[in-house]
This record gives C-alpha cells, sequence and structure tokens, in this order.
C-alpha cells in the first residue's frame, strides 16, 4: 500500500504538469493559427485605402470570422482562456503571448 502510494504521489503530479504543458502548446498553436490568419487578411486588403492603413493594429478577436480560417473554426483557447488582440498580437488570459 505504502509502494502504491509512492507512486501515485510521483505520476499525478507528472500527469498534471504534462497536461499543463499540453494546453499550452496547444494554445500556442491556435494564436500562432491567428497571427497567421491576420498577416493573410492584411496582405489581402487593400492598403491604399486610408480606412485599411492601420487594421492590422486596430483589429479585435470579435473580428475574426470562419472564412479567415478557411472555413475551419476560429480558433480558442483549450482551457478556456480569453483571446484578446493588441497591435496585431494575439494574448491568452491564461497562457500569454
Ligand atoms: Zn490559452
Amino acid at each position: 500500500m505504502l509502494i502504491l502510494g509512492i507512486i501515485i504521489a510521483v505520476a499525478v503530479p507528472k500527469f498534471i504538469a504534462l497536461n499543463n504543458e499540453t494546453a499550452q502548446a496547444r494554445c500556442a498553436a491556435e494564436r500562432s493559427a491567428i497571427n497567421s490568419a491576420l498577416i493573410i487578411t492584411y496582405n489581402t486588403l487593400n492598403l491604399r485605402d486610408p480606412a485599411n492603413a492601420n487594421w492590422l493594429l486596430l483589429v479585435h478577436y470579435e473580428d475574426l470570422n470562419d472564412t479567415m480560417f478557411t472555413g475551419r473554426r476560429i480558433p480558442t483557447c483549450p482551457d478556456g482562456g480569453i483571446y484578446t488582440i493588441v497591435n496585431g498580437e494575439v494574448e491568452c488570459s491564461i497562457h500569454g503571448k
């Protein structure tokens, strides 16, 4: 019984740490997908139109739509973090930039 307790005491924290790392990596991939979509969308805008000049700096997460992700869902944090886009860079309320 003592050995089982020791195994659980070692394995459970490692399992939790591994799960946290996985969620963090998945969140980073989701943020990266958003950043790519922002750059691609920005490059399709008519930048001679002054209304579009600062689009990348002013865009918000709420402005994203699934056509920017070729029909895929809009990326979200696997841990339920809230994404905000500040000066064209996506930040997660849980995992940061
Ligand atoms: Zn996140």
